[in-house]
């Protein structure tokens, strides 16, 4: 809050017209996103002065590693630098070489290289980007986290921070100024792949978890970042995480009042929090493909924003507007749509003719010159605030690198995001148990990480044998394990989805001479467009594992490995506990052993809403009239979801009680007012524990159908046996407004309901306001 209030009175300084800086017609006065920094733009103008067209476009022009590197090595080629840098200008350089992550010393190394290229052909240091999705999750040596859906599991904001902190320390001890994260898309359609990218499905979540990030990353002043800070890029501007088929980078219908209230604001909060790049979703919103859409990209960012950063596109997405969407005809088209639309920089990971073609729709007029003055003054702000001009390289010390710190945040991250979903009477073990652990899971360090795990596709196994799978984690807390995998996945490239079931009936004959049965199922790894798939049931062998697992009549705890929650309505019923790991990265086998054993205690609840049927995929919330039939066919307005566990729910060993819910600001309220809430949430069972404490609010009448609850407030509690604590919120008022059919804000008048672990109390609006801006 307290860092919100710096930002926003350092930027009402330098209230500017909005309309003189950036060509803004509505909006009459805008308090920038990032206040301007008098001694950034002097050099950026003065930079900006000295080029040529040719260096210009080349600037707007991002090209993969892979167009520099040496043939069949780690490194970068001269040569091939002397025609991207000498000849193209180019302006930026992102991923890593031959699709797999080096150690922080040889990526230090190459891409010092890069920068003596630049300097020498060009005079403006080149800006290196890596996809830093969990941690510095490219860097063989580097600390990674729980993936960003299992952060969202935590309900705990100290995990955003820690992860931010390391992630962007890492980067820069490997001479990166630039990590393509926080991921920031609604994971509300498990269909999607990259549904485990997200913090979940909740606006206000994603909003908290994601801002956050974003300051831990860059630091708290956007202007100076410095050598132990990075630039973000927010992603994927927006909408991306709904497409209508379920499929990666596939077109979205989004309503415009859902768009502007829940898809924008995780953003807006970012912008406005100082992010300094955004990339750009790579599908489309109700027939505009994002990367066209001026509207979004230059009208509600950088106008009523009042946003200086840059907007990047995503991978060969200029291409795709062309070969994919056929809004443009050619490449030529393409470019002009784009840049014309907002884009600032190109990620044209093959093709440096880009900057050949840019320089032509500028002398043809398609692209005029204020426009490429204007994505270059961007791309070289970035550039100066990160104090590349100065620094290309950097020597700094970074003794916290891969240090026990970040392993340690790490191994609680995972602890505080492993749910437990069941549980009757089998958890935690004894101990003495002889335990049976088998299914294509057990064994893999490479799905506890997903994808963007020192491979795009993920592939953890390869690079870091130290840590401990599953398995191997229970083989050193218990001392009576077997195992059999029962069903194991292909891990050639492109058959993660096949399975080799030959290895069922093993497992079954091994699992009759054990006392408990830890199943591990779940998925393989996969990332973008190769995780699309038919059917979120899990598969039919890995669901034929668990039934005949279950008819031996031992006890079977499910864990679920999965970057998305695959149905198993009908093979839930036949186990007795269930844990969804999730992603947990390389400490998650630790943490489920000490999770297991009772050496620590659950505390992580769902992020999302756990399907029960296929055709039943909601989000929590739904609006009420989404009524459910009930068996004889008549409407159940009532009704309330079938899921298989709703958001939020999440188990503990012990047992937590709310009382006292009480609303300590005046019941009547109105637009201005902040409604303060407290309850009292007491540990009364055994076992000391955590507990993640949501507060909702219902709109309970309003101009459009209301949502039937909202996500207003979280707080994660530490609690003793016994121990109470007193939990306060304190929300204000107008975050109880919704954008109406208009596109405008409406706080109206009526009864609101705010609830917290089952105790409701009520507050009434006493006066409807309808904001006239878009941004409140
Ligand atoms: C992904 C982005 C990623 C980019 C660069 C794209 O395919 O959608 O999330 O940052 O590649 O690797």
């Amino acid at each position: 809050m307290m860092k919100l209030l710096r930002t926003a009175l350092k930027a009402a300084a330098f209230v500017l017209a909005a309309s003189a800086v950036f060509g803004c017609k509505s909006t009459p006065q805008v308090i920038p996103a990032i206040a301007p920094d008098a001694r950034v733009e002097a050099k950026v103008e003065q930079v900006l002065k000295g080029m040529t067209l040719e260096e210009k476009a080349g600037q707007m022009v991002q090209l993969s590693i892979g167009i520099i590197t040496a043939q069949g090595q780690d490194d970068v080629d001269p040569a091939k630098m002397d025609v991207i840098f000498g000849k193209y200008k180019v302006g930026s350089i992102l991923n890593v070489m031959n699709d797999r992550a080096l150690d922080r010393e040889k990526t230090a190394a190459f891409i010092a290289k890069i920068q003596e290229s630049s300097m020498k052909h060009i005079g403006i240091p080149c800006i290196y980007g890596l996809d830093m999705i969990h941690g510095a999750s490219y860097l063989t040596d580097g600390s990674l986290f729980p993936q960003e859906i299992n952060l969202g599991a935590t309900f705990n904001r100290e995990f955003a921070a820690q992860m931010g902190h390391a992630m962007a320390y890492e980067t820069r001890a490997a001479q990166c100024p630039w990590v393509f994260s926080p991921v920031m898309d609604l994971g509300r359609d498990p269909r999607w792949p990259r549904q485990w990218e997200s913090f979940g499905e909740d606006p206000y979540l994603q909003a908290e978890m994601a801002r956050i990030e974003t300051v831990a990353i860059q630091g708290e002043d956007p202007n100076h970042v410095d050598l132990e800070h990075a630039a973000v890029s927010i992603k994927h501007f927006m909408g991306y995480g709904v497409p209508h088929t379920g499929k990666d980078r596939t077109p979205a219908y989004i309503v415009d009042n859902d768009l502007r209230e829940k898809y924008f604001r995780p953003f807006k909060e970012c912008f406005q929090a100082g992010a300094l790049t955004a990339m750009v979703n790579s599908a489309s919103i109700n027939g505009v493909p994002t990367h066209a859409n001026k509207k979004l990209l230059t009208g509600w960012v950088k106008e009523e924003l009042g946003w200086d950063g840059m907007f990047v596109t995503d991978w060969a997405d200029i291409d795709n507007l062309f070969t994919r969407d056929h809004v443009a005809a050619d490449k030529r088209e393409a470019l002009a749509l784009g840049i014309n639309a907002g884009i600032d920089m190109i990620m044209d990971p093959y093709d440096p003719e880009c900057c050949t073609a840019i320089i032509d729709l500028v002398k043809s007029g398609e692209i005029p010159m204020e426009r490429i003055d204007d994505a270059v003054r961007r791309i070289l702000r970035l550039k100066v605030r990160l104090g590349l001009f100065e620094n290309p390289t950097w020597e700094h010390e970074y003794p916290e690198f891969a240090s026990k710190d970040f392993a340690k945040q790490s191994y609680d991250a995972a602890v505080e995001s492993e749910v437990l979903l069941k549980n009757e009477g089998v958890l935690p073990l004894k101990g003495t148990e002889r335990i049976f652990v088998t299914g294509p899971n057990a064994n893999s360090l490479r799905t506890l990480n997903g994808g963007w795990s020192y491979t795009w596709q993920g592939n953890a196994d390869a690079f870091v044998p130290q840590y401990n799978t599953i398995l191997e984690a229970l083989q050193q807390r218990f001392p009576r394990v077997t195992y059999s995998p029962g069903v194991e996945y292909d891990n050639a490239f492109g058959s993660w989805q096949s399975e080799n079931a030959a290895g069922i009936a093993k497992a079954v004959a091994a699992a009759r001479m054990a006392d408990v049965i830890v199943a591990c199922v779940g998925e393989n790894t996969y990332c973008e467009t190769p995780g699309n798939m038919d059917d979120l049931n899990l598969s039919e062998n890995q669901k034929e594992l668990v039934r005949r697992l279950a008819a031996t009549g031992k006890p079977v705890i499910l864990v679920l490995n999965e970057g998305r929650p695959r149905i198993i309505g009908d093979i839930e019923p036949l186990v007795k506990a269930v844990v969804d790991v999730m992603l947990p990265s390389n400490y998650g086998g630790d943490a489920l052993a000490a999770l297991l054993a009772g050496d620590e205690n659950f505390s992580g609840k769902l992020p999302f809403t756990y399907a029960k049927h296929i055709n039943s995929l909601h989000t929590y919330d739904y609006k009420v009239s989404e009524h459910r039939e009930v068996m004889d066919g008549s409407y159940n307005y009532d009704a309330i979801m079938d899921v298989q566990w709703p958001f939020g729910f999440g188990l503990s060993y012990t047992d937590f009680a709310y009382s006292d819910l009480v609303l300590e600001s005046p019941a009547d309220f109105k637009a201005g007012d902040v409604l303060k809430v407290s309850v009292k949430v007491t540990n009364t069972g055994g076992r000391a524990g955590k507990e993640a404490v949501l507060l909702y609010s219902s709109d309970l009448v309003a101009s459009l159908i209301p949502d039937v609850k909202r996500l207003r407030g979280f707080e994660k509690v530490a609690l003793e046996p016994g121990e109470t604590k007193t939990v306060t919120f304190e929300v204000p008022a107008h975050e109880l407004a919704f954008v109406g059919a208009d596109g405008l804000w409406r706080l109206e008048k009526g009864d609101f309901r705010l609830s917290c672990g089952g105790l409701g109390v009520m507050a009434r609006c006493t006066e409807t306001k309808v904001w006239e801006t878009p941004n409140i």
